[in-house]
């Protein structure tokens, strides 16, 4: 299931490239464009949803699979010691802009709270 004008359903397809740093059967990931910490990157399903907002209760195993991955990667990373972030953006309040459900992992650096 995917959607032919969604920019990250092509980054998953192959058709746009982008920096992958894993490619699954479920799920892709890969370096954010406009990286906003020295590690940056979005993990997203192959399945195209376009928010949390439009999960069904089925869909569990989708976010559980992003979460395991972006775990994953963070080792890889070498983020697992000093932490790192994972962040959800659903909706416009939140400042989405890809609709496009992504997960995204950043670390590298110390973090504020409460976000912006
Ligand atoms: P959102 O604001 O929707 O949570 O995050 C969308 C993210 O996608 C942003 O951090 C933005 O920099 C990233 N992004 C937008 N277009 C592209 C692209 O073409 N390639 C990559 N690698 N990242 C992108
Ligand atoms: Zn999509």
């Amino acid at each position: 299931m995917s959607d032919s004008d969604c920019l990250f359903c092509r980054i998953a397809s192959g058709e746009i490239p982008a920096d992958l740093v894993r490619s699954d059967p479920d799920a892709v990931a890969f370096r954010d464009i406009n990286p906003q910490a020295p590690t940056h990157i979005l993990i997203i399903p192959r399945k195209h949803i376009p928010s949390v907002a439009d999960l069904n209760d089925g869909d569990s195993d989708v976010m559980g699979t992003l979460f395991l991955m972006a775990r994953d990667l963070a080792r890889e990373e070498g983020l697992t010691e000093n932490g790192y972030r994972m962040v959800v953006n659903a909706g416009a309040d939140a400042g989405q802009t890809v609709f496009h459900i992504h997960l995204h992992l950043l670390g590298g650096r110390g973090m504020g709270w409460p976000p912006g």
